[in-house]
């Protein structure tokens, strides 16, 4: 047999041979680097246990190769599994994969403390340092089921019972711990020279809330202890910038355990910013055209039970009332549309009336799982800038242009237009059950689609069932700290849902004609892109949308006359100012005034009030000299007015 060894050369072993016995040939003291191998150029890992039967080439991967970190992380995994089993052997184990950072495995066991992560990290180093063997077996499919039923594994039986007799199962063993497993994995732990356990969280069986409850342990693994070190520090890193510690800590919203999950309080601040956003927003839809609605925060249940959501969507609804008993049921809306449908069935319309576009800033209220609660991202009750289109069908590419154009606008002015990406969201032909209308309306639906976004130049990516049930969409989605992506924007082409309410227009002809819908948002979830906004600009909002913008600092109390006239100047011209009354040192206001980043301070001393003047000073420079209070407030009023995103009043070069 002839084998071609990368980097070494042919060689020409007994046949048959593994990849072990060809690594002992051409580099035999390096066996222990080598963690996996890809034959014939395959993109696919393979195990170095793996038995070569005819002539090949082969590439052999070892420590350095970051192909190799996913074999690293599956191996630690079961070095985990093993752990936990020998410290709770009633712990049964399910799946355990590698992830893109580290690896995770479920267990049917109680959910794990802080201190049980540290003693199964102990238990693991001591097994990684007698630098165990792991074995691979190939079992009938028979075999392995005896083994899981023997060791009484009653997911693993499970796994099994899906897979047809017959087939080859491999099971890879260290020490007495047996696990079902495609592999590759390391031939023995000592190349796991740093990992970590970071948290344990709570899932279920297949991911399905109906199955048992089952307790994950996330895990990350690298190949050196630097490696690890420099992953924990980006970690610690990305937790700084997330909005969840940095909207807390500069006050913009808190949440609070007796209020609930889910239902963040905004402070003050918070709320400023909130506010500037949506009278913004409110006022740019009135612009384009836009009539405003104001409808309930609850209905009867018949209303979901019309659109749809009574069946699809009550697990996410707030139900008041009993539905099995016989007073009234109410529901806590989770979105607007058909409150707005019947805003439209008011009054008949004619071909004319339309397009008609409503706008409301909507309050929602959707039952999230408690687990999935992250600060402002993940939450019960948000309110969204939410608005429904009701068109003819053949304006619906000019109004669908006209919705994108609004997201563009939003996204330039808050300066995120660069960091999202956009999505062609499509059904799935393979499961039309859940959607309605047919095959050819979809089909064509989403090239209407497809042609609005190259006719505007804006890439994209198709992702296929991820339409919603009545249509597709595109989803304008961001990635927060962590490297999550979430939706922020959607714009979805609605041609069923006029049937199921009966809405109609009149036509030239006299004739009822149905209405296409546009489901839509602007900016989308005010809570969400508040987020986004403190996690863009890490608190330093530009000074439009900052909900102080200038702090005016007196020297000594000496100057609180004046810098009380400088302040009530300030404010007659709409500028968000206020004043340190406080008897400190003006070093130390200025530092809390850099702490709490907001964008510029007017200095008020002896010689401003003698002259009056103010000393200005930004966030970015610093110092920037004197200047008419006058001028200041003119060159200050101009970067709110055209939104800038850029602090304006700049050091002179
Ligand atoms: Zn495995
Ligand atoms: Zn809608």
């Amino acid at each position: 047999m002839k084998v071609i060894v990368k980097n070494f050369g042919e060689v020409s072993p007994q046949e048959p041979c593994s990849i072990i016995d060809i690594i002992k040939m051409v580099n035999p003291d390096g066996l222990n680097n080598y963690c996996a191998a890809k034959i014939n150029n395959e993109s696919t890992l393979v195990d170095l246990r793996t038995t070569i039967t005819s002539d090949c080439s082969i590439e052999l991967l070892d420590t350095s190769n970051k192909e190799c970190l996913s074999v690293l992380r599956h191996t630690t995994a079961h070095i985990m599994a093993e752990a936990v089993q020998n410290l709770f052997p009633e712990a049964k184990i399910t799946i355990g994969p590698a992830t893109d950072n580290g690896f995770f495995y479920d267990f049917d066991f109680r959910p794990f403390s802080r201190e049980d992560l540290d003693a199964i990290e102990k238990e693991m180093k001591s097994i990684i340092k007698k630098a165990t063997r792991l074995e691979r077996r190939e079992v009938s499919r028979n075999e392995a089921l005896a083994i899981m039923t023997q060791r009484n594994e009653p997911y693993k039986v499970e796994l099994l019972e899906a897979i047809p007799e017959g087939e080859t199962i491999t099971i890879y063993q260290q020490n007495n711990f047996v696990d079902l497993c495609r592999g590759p994995h390391l031939l023995n732990t000592r190349p796991i020279k740093g990992f970590k356990l970071i948290s344990s969280s709570s899932t279920y069986w297949r991911g399905d809330k109906k199955n048992k409850s089952l307790s994950r342990i996330h895990g990350i693994a690298f190949f050196t202890k630097e490696d690890l070190e420099g992953y924990l520090q980006y970690l610690e890193d990305i937790k700084n910038h997330d909005h969840n510690k940095i909207g807390r800590e500069l006050e913009l919203f808190t949440t609070v355990d007796v209020i609930g999950q889910g239902l963040p309080l905004l402070m003050p601040k918070g709320t400023k910013i909130v506010q500037t956003l949506q009278r913004w927003i409110e006022d740019e839809e009135t612009r384009r055209g836009y009539m405003r609605t104001k409808t309930p925060y609850m209905s009867k249940n018949d209303l979901f039970k019309m659109s749809g959501h009574w069946d699809h969507y009550r697990d996410k609804m707030f139900i008041i009332g009993d539905p099995d008993g016989e007073g009234e049921v109410m529901c806590m809306r989770p979105m607007t549309c058909p409150f707005q449908y019947f805003v439209y069935k008011n009054s008949q319309k004619s071909y004319r009336d339309l397009p008609c576009r409503y706008g409301e800033t909507s309050t929602l209220f959707r039952k999230e799982d408690s687990g999935e609660m992250h600060g402002l991202t993940r939450v019960r009750q948000f309110t969204i800038s939410e608005g429904h289109l009701i068109v003819r069908p053949d304006q619906m590419v000019e109004e669908f242009k006209g919705c994108i154009d609004l997201a563009n606008y939003c996204l330039t002015t808050l300066g995120l237009h660069d960091d999202v990406t956009w999505h062609l969201s499509k059904w799935d032909p393979e499961d039309t059950e859940k959607y309605i209308g047919d095959a050819e309306t979809w089909e064509s639906t989403q090239q209407h689609i497809r042609d609005i976004l190259n006719e505007l130049n804006i890439p994209f990516v198709e992702d296929v069932g991820e339409a919603a049930f009545y249509g597709p969409k595109v989803d304008i989605n961001a990635k927060n700290v962590y490297g999550k992506e979430d939706t922020m924007i959607t714009i979805q082409w609605d041609a069923l849902i006029a049937e199921r309410f009966d809405m109609y227009y009149i036509d030239k002809d006299g004739s009822r004609q149905r209405p296409y819908i546009i489901h839509r948002t602007s900016i989308g979830c005010y809570e969400r892109t508040l987020a986004w906004l403190i996690e863009k600009y890490e608190g330093a909002f530009p000074t439009w949308i900052a909900p102080e913008q200038v702090r005016v600092l007196p020297i000594s109390e000496k100057f609180l006359d004046y810098a009380d006239q400088v302040t009530a100047e300030l404010q007659r011209n709409g500028i968000e100012a206020t004043l340190d009354r406080r008897n400190e040192k003006i070093g130390y206001k200025l530092r809390e005034t850099r702490m709490q980043k907001i964008p510029y301070a007017l200095l008020i001393g002896q010689k401003e009030q003698d002259e009056k003047l103010v000393a200005v000073w930004n966030r970015k420079d610093g110092d920037l000299g004197q200047s008419s209070l006058d001028k200041f407030i003119d060159a200050l009023c101009k970067e709110i007015r055209t939104k800038s995103v850029e602090l304006t009043i700049r050091k002179e070069e």
